[in-house]
C-alpha cells in the first residue's frame, strides 16, 4: 500500500508526522509522502522539517514503512508555480504534488497546465480535464490523481476516463487530513471499484503506478 498526498498538523491535518506515520503503518502502507500544504510564505519552513522527519523515521522504521517528504503547493498564483516546484526540487529528494482544478474550490484557472509544465511529480484532484491537459501529463510524466477526498471525488470517473484514453498515468492518493482518512487495502479496491467501476487488472495497474513514483524518492 502506497499514498503519495497526506496531510500533518504541518498544514491542515491534525497529526504529527510521526504519529501521520505510524498510524499508516498499522493500517498497513508500506511507503507514506507527507505533502503539506505551501506557498510562498511557509515552503521554506516546512519542507526541511519534513524532510528531516523522514531521515529520522526512515532510519528507525523502515522496515515497516518508508516515507517520503513533500509539498502540496495550493492555490498560489499560476505564474509562480515554476518557482516553488523548483525551488522544492532544489531542497532535495521530496515529492511535488500540485493541488489542482478541483470542481470543489475555486483554483485559479490555468493551475492544471503550469503545474504539469512545470514538471512536478502529480496533480492532485485536477478536476474537469480535457484532452489536453491529460495529453500534456503524459508527455511530461505527470500523474494525475484519483482521490478518496470527498468533494475533490466527484471528478474521479472523469480524470480516469479521459487520463486513460490519452495515455497518462493516473495514482490514487488519499489526501488523508485526518486518522479516519487513512484507508486499508480493501477500502482501497472498494472505492477504486465503485467509483470508477474498474477491474482487478486496472486496478493493480494504479497501484503499480504508484510504486514506481515511489521508487524516485526511496
Ligand atoms: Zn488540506
Ligand atoms: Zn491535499
Amino acid at each position: 500500500m502506497i499514498d503519495l498526498h497526506t496531510h500533518s498538523l504541518f498544514s491542515d491535518g491534525v497529526l504529527l508526522p510521526s504519529e501521520l506515520v505510524r498510524r499508516a503503518s498499522v493500517n498497513g502502507y508500506n511507503v507514506i509522502a507527507i505533502t503539506d500544504h505551501v506557498d510562498s510564505s511557509n515552503i521554506d519552513f516546512v519542507l526541511p522539517r519534513l524532510i528531516k522527519v523522514a531521515a529520522d523515521l526512515n532510519k528507525h522504521w523502515s522496515k515497516n514503512i518508508k516515507v517520503i517528504p513533500g509539498v502540496e503547493i495550493t492555490h498560489v498564483p499560476v505564474k509562480m508555480i515554476l518557482e516553488l516546484v523548483s525551488y522544492s526540487r532544489s531542497q532535495g529528494r521530496a515529492i511535488v504534488v500540485v493541488h489542482g482544478e478541483s470542481p470543489v474550490e475555486p483554483v485559479e484557472e490555468g493551475t492544471n497546465k503550469a503545474a504539469i509544465e512545470a514538471g512536478c511529480d502529480i496533480l492532485a484532484h485536477p478536476g474537469w480535464i480535457d484532452d489536453d491537459i491529460a495529453l500534456i501529463s503524459k508527455e511530461r510524466g505527470v500523474a494525475l490523481e484519483i482521490t478518496a477526498r470527498a468533494g475533490h471525488r466527484k471528478a474521479n470517473k472523469h480524470v480516469y476516463e479521459i487520463g486513460q484514453k490519452n495515455g497518462a498515468t493516473l495514482v490514487f492518493n488519499s489526501d488523508a487530513h485526518l486518522p479516519s482518512d487513512l484507508l486499508n487495502d480493501l477500502q482501497i479496491d472498494t472505492v477504486l471499484k465503485e467509483s470508477l467501476n474498474i477491474n482487478k487488472e486496472q486496478i493493480e495497474e494504479i497501484k503499480n503506478n504508484s510504486l514506481n513514483i515511489s521508487k524516485r524518492f526511496i
